[in-house]
């Protein structure tokens, strides 16, 4: 059995892999996925990379400083908006703390909600037609402080004028899937995790250390 330690404290991302472990789905008879223990004891490393990859190969590479001999896995992800240039993109976690408008990026605290209004506001004048989206993701594999794997996942969406569901987390309900008529906040968490970006990376990252 492989066992690979999540390093997040998003609860959001923590519930989707705990799912993807728990499922029938990727290879969970093979493959064990657990929390990174007393993650909330270790200080975070700055997440400065440039890309999805640059910042998950980091916190991989950190993290596993700290589970030797174990592998751990770490996701950056976030939301492309293409008449935001691509925005907020790696800065999804902290987009509206960018603005001013919240201190800094909390996971117990509103940012997702704050995030949102910030993105329906830059939205404001954009007709639906031009409201395409993705959200991207990168996994990183790593091992005794070396990265050993890396996958990557997205998936296009529409951003609506106005939020809808309750599932998920981050932009969510403002994240439409025109082929399913709903948002990812619609959907029951498996069937996200089948089709979204983080499910599809953790079935790319699975296929490649398995
Ligand atoms: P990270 O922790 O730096 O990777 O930030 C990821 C941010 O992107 C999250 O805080 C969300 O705002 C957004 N995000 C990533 N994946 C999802 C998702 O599956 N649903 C909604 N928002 C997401």
């Amino acid at each position: 059995m492989l066992q690979l330690l999540v390093a997040s404290s998003n609860p959001g991302k923590l519930e989707e892999f705990r799912l993807a472990a728990a499922g029938e789905a990727l290879h969970a008879e093979v493959v064990r996925i657990d929390p990174l223990p007393a993650l909330r004891t270790i200080p975070a490393p700055a997440e400065d990379g440039a890309s999805f990859e640059e910042n998950a190969i980091l916190k991989a590479v950190y993290y596993s400083q700290f589970a030797p001999g174990q592998i751990v896995i770490a996701d950056d992800s976030g939301l492309e908006v293409d008449a935001l240039d691509g925005a907020p993109g790696i800065r999804s976690a902290r987009f509206a703390a960018d603005t001013g408008l919240v201190d800094s990026p909390d996971a117990n605290d509103n940012t997702d909600v704050w995030n949102n209004i910030v993105l329906l506001q830059k939205l404001e004048d954009v007709a639906q037609a031009d409201r395409g989206a993705r959200y991207q993701c990168v996994l990183a594999a790593a091992r005794n402080g070396a990265v050993i794997a890396t996958a990557s996942g997205s998936v296009e969406g529409m951003i609506l004028t106005s939020p809808h569901g309750t599932g998920g987390f981050g932009y969510d309900p403002l994240f439409y899937l025109p082929e399913l008529d709903q948002t990812m906040a619609d959907l029951d968490p498996a069937v996200k995790l089948s089709l979204s970006h983080r499910g599809r990376a953790l079935d790319e990252l699975l296929t490649k250390l398995l």
